[in-house]
């Protein structure tokens, strides 16, 4: 199976979905199908730390997200300047 984007990150389960996250504990890109089912699959799993993958780019795993913007950059791509200050109601944690 070949890439058609090499731009994008693949999923790394299924290597056809452009990813939409990275889990750390996998070290895994995986799109959003793939996220379900591996880390629906048991409590543990699902407690896996997971970051978006930067909507610039889309090949790194962003360094935070914004939720005033709805993005998630990653640290090359925030050209805004955000800072890594997640409130504590933020789902997502800096990294
Ligand atoms: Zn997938
Ligand atoms: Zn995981
Ligand atoms: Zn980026």
């Amino acid at each position: 199976m070949e890439l058609r984007r090499a731009s994008a990150r693949p999923c790394d389960g299924c290597r056809s979905a452009k990813a939409a996250e990275f889990c750390e504990a996998d070290a895994a890109f995986l799109c959003l199908a793939c996220d379900a089912g591996v880390h629906g699959a048991n409590k543990l799993a699902s407690s896996h730390k997971r970051a978006w993958v930067c909507e610039a780019c889309e090949r790194t795993p962003a360094a935070f997200a914004c939720r005033a913007d709805a993005a998630a950059p990653c640290v090359a791509c925030d050209v805004d300047g955000h800072s890594p200050t997640p409130s504590p109601a933020a789902t997502w944690e800096s990294l």
